[in-house]
């Protein structure tokens, strides 16, 4: 571990999952590309010098094509790597020498290239000036890019990486990280990512610190290089000086002091000053993390995403091991309900069995409700699969991704069929409550017409404000206009509470803006009935819970409608955090 020497450098990334981890990186997406070099015939060398070629401009088009997108974010001083690699791959000695290898001693592309790559490493470690020799770097850097295009090596997985170390990489799927091992990997940074994409939200759930959307971190960083990572404020330091160390451990320690504290909360009830309750559940992926939900005090779980089943295979599941899994969680949950909703891919979930991924805008594809709804036996399947698992514990059911009643009809119309098909074979609950994600403006908008077709809405935060502001909730571009608290969001959330009340139903909200301890006085005061969030999130909130009266949280609620911008409502909120919460906010 180097500190003496002062070359830290300090990037602002995105918060994506709060904990403090220093350690070592470990890019996942420079491996070093395996080359074997083969002799090829006289009559194979044509083909050999065109496949260089083609790789060349593929490389050279990603590298533009990077160049155009960086852009507009960075100035022409952080552009000049890739200026650099740019020409590089025209180099004449690079191209020429690679050329005359494969024509001179017959050899395959790849293994033509990684001859020209040694040479020209020996000859920049030679050279005396720091800067020169460490250009060697680059051309490696390139070099590894065109094989990679050649041989078209995938990434390796995260699940083979070893030791303690920080990830870092260009991007993690959500299929990544339900392969991170924590004993192994402490914390990843991305380029890419917003903080509700669902990477962002596994890492959460994992309680593995994530910082996303950092644009430039794997140019940045090289193996085993010392960094700090702050999953909370989004900060990262790379090779940090001995200040910044001691002040990171200090604050690694705090966090973990208050985690230990909040956790002190678990057993206390969530109710106001004045005794108004509100339920706070969890929101889970996975049956492992129903411990971490009995460890934060949650009151059952708000919102299974039942899709990570369906991750990491070749083929679907069917209902028997549906079922298997899903009467596991409602038992080891007991007595506390289970709220399961039905398959929710596209997006940024995709399943590549399911051949989603063709679509131009995924978002807004064939997805969730509306892909069970074509698919009626799959459906069903899923739907008697949970329907069974209710003999076991209290279960509710949701719908994903609703635009309109006539879907909600359908639905309920298969969840008929499938009881049917159920009656005198397996027990189940025949009143189990039947509700539909509130996630789409139209669902906002008609919230009056869909209160009357269900049990309970469950607001999903993270579609709503993607969907009502046109903001695609994984660009880190768009991060910034990603406002929970734009009128039309706020608006939104008390169109539906209040439709839900009307019909006499609970409004509930499961996406992540129900754990941000910030914003309880707010649904609190709107009248949310539930709000189901990360486990860790959950003492956080009772902790502001039970310093509210509802008054004051109705007069919070008022006032933040009252604003014009997301930014008004904000410096609002955050005097009124501080002038009535500050000693409950770490
Ligand atoms: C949401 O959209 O807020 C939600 C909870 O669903 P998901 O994040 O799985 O799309
Ligand atoms: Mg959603």
């Amino acid at each position: 571990m180097v500190l003496e020497k002062s070359n830290a450098k300090h990037l602002k990334g995105i918060g994506a999952s709060a904990g403090i981890a220093i350690g070592q990186v470990r890019i996942t997406d420079r491996r070093r590309v395996t080359v074997t070099e083969i002799t090829v015939g006289a009559d194979q060398v044509p083909g050999e010098l065109a496949r260089l070629a083609k790789a060349i401009e593929r490389a050279k088009g990603d590298l533009a094509s990077l160049r155009h997108q960086l852009a507009t974010t960075h100035g022409p001083e952080h552009l000049c790597v890739i200026d650099a690699h740019l020409m590089l791959l025209d180099d004449t000695m690079l191209v020429g020498e690679t050329t005359q290898y494969i024509e001179r001693l017959g050899i395959n592309a790849e293994g033509a290239l990684k001859r020209t790559l040694i040479r020209f490493k020996s000859f920049f470690e030679g050279v005396e000036d720091d800067y020169l020799r460490e250009r060697g770097g680059d051309v490696e850097t390139v070099v590894e890019r065109v094989l990679r295009t050649m041989v078209g090596e995938k990434q390796e997985p995260i699940s083979k990486i070893e030791g303690k170390v920080i990830v870092v990489a260009h991007d993690l799927s959500p299929a990544d990280i339900l392969q991170i091992d924590k004993s192994k990997v402490i914390g990843f940074i991305t380029d890419l990512g917003g903080k509700t994409s669902h990477s962002a939200i596994l890492a959460r759930a994992f309680e593995v610190p994530a910082v996303v959307g950092l644009e430039r971190i794997t140019g940045e960083v090289a193996d085993g290089d010392m960094i700090i990572m702050d999953g909370a404020t989004g900060a990262v330091i790379i090779n940090p000086d001995p200040e910044a160390f001691k002040d990171y451990l200090q604050k690694k320690q705090r966090y973990e002091y208050v985690e230990r504290e909040m956790l002190k909360l678990r057993d206390l009830p969530s109710v106001t000053l004045d005794g108004h309750r509100m339920r706070l559940k969890g929101n889970v992926e996975f049956i492992e993390e129903i411990a971490s939900i009995n460890r934060h005090g949650g009151e059952g779980i708000g919102l299974y995403r039942t899709e990570m089943l369906f991750f990491n295979r070749n083929t679907l599941p069917d209902e028997e091991e549906q079922f298997e899994a899903y009467a596991a969680l409602v038992r080891k949950m007991a007595p506390h309900p289970v709220t399961i909703r039905t398959l929710d891919v596209g997006g940024d979930k995709c399943l590549t069995d399911l051949n989603l991924s063709d679509e131009m805008n995924p978002a807004l594809g064939v997805r969730a409700i509306r892909l069970s709804l074509r698919q009626p036996e799959a459906f069903k399947a899923q739907l008697r699969a949970i329907l069974r698992a209710s003999a076991f514990g209290e279960v509710r059911l949701f719908f994903p991704m609703v635009s309109g009643v006539a879907e909600v009809r359908m639905a309920k119309a298969l969840f008929e069929e499938a009881k049917d098909e159920l009656r005198g074979l397996f027990s189940f609950d025949e009143k189990l409550a039947v509700g539909i994600m509130i996630e789409i403006p139209s669902a906002v908008v008609i919230a009056d017409l869909l209160a009357a077709e269900v049990d309970f809405f469950s607001v999903g935060t993270n579609d709503l404000i993607q969907y009502t502001l046109a903001i695609d909730r994984t660009n880190e571009h768009l991060s910034s206009l990603y406002e929970p608290l734009h009128p039309a969001v706020l608006r939104s959330l008390k169109m539906v509470v209040d439709a839900a009340h009307a019909a006499g139903i609970d409004a509930c909200i499961c996406g992540e803006m129900a754990g941000e301890p910030e914003y309880l006085p707010i649904l609190l005061g709107l009248g949310f009935d539930e709000l189901s969030m990360n486990a860790v999130s959950i003492p956080r909130v009772k902790k502001i819970l039970r310093r509210c009266t509802m008054d004051a949280a109705r007069e919070v609620a008022d006032r933040v409608l009252t604003y014009s911008t997301a930014a008004e409502a904000d410096a609002y909120l955050k005097g009124e955090i501080a002038a009535r919460f500050s000693e409950s906010f770490d």
